[in-house]
Formats: C-alpha cells, structure tokens, sequence
C-alpha cells in the first residue's frame, strides 16, 4: 500500500493531523458483474484521479472506520470560495434546507422524527447531532452539501461484497452523528459540530457529475452518519440515478421508520453496522437502542432494498458465543440466510484505547458460529488475505469470488449465477 502524506489544519481546538491519500485500489481487479455493467475504474485512472488536488482523502479500515480529513479545495465542484481549503464558512446559508422529518410543537418547539432519538427542541438550539437547528419553529439540516470528506474507495472497503465487485465508490461525508459509539474511528468528524471541520459546498448533480468523472458507478454516503446528513442522500441519490450513478448508504441503521422507507425507495444498497446484539452495549458503548437498528434491516429487507451487515467484534464487549449465536439465529429468522454477515476485526480507537485488537481466533470462531446457524455468506474483514473474504457458492462450495483485501482477483459469477453450477447468488451484480 502507497500513501502521500498531506498536512491539514483542521478548525476548532485539536492540533492540525496529517492524513493519508492511500492507494488501496486492487492491483488487478477484476470485475465480477456483466460486461454491461459500469466497469471497475483501473489502477491507472485512479491515481490519476487521486493525484489531482481537488480530492480530498481519509483511510479507511473498515465501514465506519478511520481518521476524517476534509479536502483542500474541491475545486471541480465550482467552490468559489476565496479560501485555500475552500471553505464555504463565509456562505453558510448554502447548507441549510428545511429537515424532511419532524412536528411542530407550541412554543416555537420542534420534535425531531428522523432517528428514534425524537430530541424536542426549542428555538435557537440543535439537536443531540448537533447538525440540524431549530430556527424560529422551523427545523433544518445545517449539512446539506457540506461535505467533510470525499475519497474514492473500492466497493469492498465499505463493505459491500454482493454489489458490484471490483468497482469504486465516490465517498462522501458530512459531519455529525445521531450515537456515540466509544470505537468510533472516525470520531474527528462524527462527534463534530459541522463549524469544527472543514468542508466544502458540494451539491447533488456536482457530486454525481464527480463520481461520473472519476468512473465510479456508485456514491457511498459514509465514514460518519448518513442519516443525520438525510436530505443531502436523498437528493444526491436522485441526482446520482439521472446520470447513471448508483447510491449506497453506510449506516449504523439508527432511523426512523418513515424516512428508512423513503429511503429504501430511493438509494441501491443500506450496509448496516449491527454494533452488538444487546440493548446493554448499545445503551453503554453507543448511547443508542438495538431494536430501532433491527427494525430497520427488517424493514430494508422488505423493502427489497440490497443490504449487508456488518458486526464488529469487540474483545470481552460483544464477542460471546451466546451473543453471536443469537444474533446469527436472528439474522436467520427474521432475515433470511442470504444476507452477507461481516465479522470485522476491531482496532483500538477513540474511547476504547484499553482493548486488544480482535484475536482472529475470535472472528473465526464467530464465523464457525453463523456459518452453523446456516448463514450462507459469512466474511472476515480487516484481516487482508483470510481465507473467509472469498464468495463461496453454498449450492456447489467452489469460490466464486475470490478477494485479496479489498481486491478482487477471481469471479466466476455470470448473470449473478455461479459459473460451475448456475446456482443464483443474491446481491447486485450488474
Ligand atoms: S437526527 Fe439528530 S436531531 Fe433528529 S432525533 Fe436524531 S439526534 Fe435528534
């Protein structure tokens, strides 16, 4: 892996960090949908994409993972700003559109509908987020176009195994987040005010054009919440379908009803951060609640919407045998076993510095736990090269697709069909 260091001063009180414009593109990949579909961008497109200065970067170890930078100057969106880093803060207006989800309530009181939080607000303050304000008795997103980040990533760094394999995604981020997961590893933009970072004006079609201009046949909404930045998916993801960009949303699943809905009918694909399978973790680690997050991948799945789960599996936290069989039986009933489970190897980070990385004994112990409750595609992620980062067709048992990483070496897929028995694979291949 080559990276190029790149110093940023970031607003706010922490010290100016340096990130890293990380080539983690597949030396050869090679792209597992049809040869209708948007084809994978190649190594030599994408570092000359990486190279141009209007990109800006983060790495990236896991769906939700790792140190959030913003970018010098997006310059391809048409920022006009005067500033070097082309920060908008002198346009904030720009930002702001009235939230989609919430009541009015006397006084000049809001109560927000858009995650199961419902935080009542009175004028002039914000919600737990911290990016969406009570004007006057009218509510709105303070993130709309405000994008924090933007790196192009592989598909399978998200992760998302059963959509497009071997293609790229534009990334974005804004800053915020509705939890406050203790191992956030993106915490420097998720528990953020959007004042604290920099970032830049980016509006839907600027940003489906970019994704375009790079080759990438899909925007991920990432690295932070995309549900506190609702609006700004919705838009880009109607944005992106006009020109023939796809929309995939990464996302700890802390929604509302109504608005998942509305989603599910608008984006392509929800991979969802199952953090633990007790409310105790969620009510001690996350500050959240488990049953609006399975309420949630039910409901994707209704929908028809494409989903993968990704379980991080956090020593002496989550990683009993109970819990992960339970959750395995879950995911079973309620899910069926075709719903691609990833057990990702935790890093310490943020709050939770005290802890080891994950044993992988542990994730494959996991593994063995799901793969008996008869799951069909259960993964091991943040461990490069294990064996159980490869597709197998449950019908026949070949590897169907074979990954190094986040590179994708083999697929014998055709017609989302395994290419020595025909048995079908689920996902979104083309
Ligand atoms: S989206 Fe933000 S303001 Fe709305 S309920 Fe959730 S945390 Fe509160």
């Amino acid at each position: 892996m080559k990276t190029k260091e790149a110093d940023l001063s970031k607003a706010g009180t922490k010290p100016p960090r340096t990130f890293l414009i990380v080539d983690h593109l597949p030396k050869s990949s090679v792209p597992a949908h049809d040869a209708a579909a948007p084809s994978a961008l190649d190594r030599r497109a994408f570092l000359k994409a990486a190279a141009l200065p209007c990109l800006a970067t983060c790495a990236l170890v896991s769906g939700c993972a790792r140190p959030i930078t913003t970018s010098s100057a997006l310059a391809a969106t048409g920022n006009t700003s005067p500033t070097p880093w082309g920060m908008a803060t002198e346009n904030e207006s720009q930002f702001v559109v009235e939230a989609r989800f919430y009541e009015k309530q006397p006084n000049k009181k809001i109560k927000c509908k858009l995650c199961p939080r419902e935080c009542v607000i009175d004028d002039r303050e914000r919600g737990y987020c911290g990016a969406r304000e009570n004007r006057g008795g009218t509510y709105y997103s303070l993130v709309h176009s405000r994008v924090a980040t933007a790196h192009i990533d592989p598909i399978e760094k998200k992760p998302l195994f059963h959509f497009l394999p071997g293609t790229v995604a534009f990334s974005i981020a804004t800053a915020g987040c509705n939890v406050n997961c203790k191992f956030c590893q993106n915490w420097e933009i998720s528990q953020v005010r959007p004042e604290q970072v920099r970032s830049t004006y980016m509006a839907p079609q600027d940003l489906a054009g970019l994704a375009k201009q790079y080759q990438c046949p899909s925007i991920a909404y990432t690295y932070s919440e995309p549900v506190i930045f609702y609006e700004y998916v919705a838009d880009a993801a109607e944005a992106g379908h006009s020109q023939g960009v796809r929309s995939v949303v990464i996302s700890g699943g802390y929604i509302q009803q109504e608005p998942l809905r509305k989603w599910c009918r608008t984006v392509d694909a929800i991979k969802i951060d199952l953090k633990a399978f007790s409310e105790k973790f969620y009510k001690e680690v996350v500050n959240g609640q488990l049953k609006p997050v399975l309420d949630t991948l039910v409901t994707i799945q209704k929908q028809g919407t494409w989903t993968e789960i990704v379980y991080l599996v956090i020593p002496t936290l989550n990683d009993s045998d109970a819990e992960l069989k339970a959750m395995a039986q879950w995911v079973k009933s309620y899910l069926g076993p075709d719903v691609p489970v990833h057990f990702t190897r935790f890093h310490p980070e943020y709050l939770l510095t005290n802890l080891p990385e994950t044993p992988v004994a542990t994730l494959e112990r996991a593994k063995a736990i799901a793969d008996a409750e008869g799951l069909h595609y259960v993964y091991i992620g943040n461990v490069p090269g294990h064996p159980a980062e490869n597709t197998h067709c449950p019908k026949c048992g070949r590897v169907i697709v074979e990954r190094q990483g986040y590179t994708v070496a083999q697929a014998h897929l055709k017609k989302g069909k395994c290419e020595y028995c025909h048995q079908a694979i689920p996902g979104v291949w083309s």
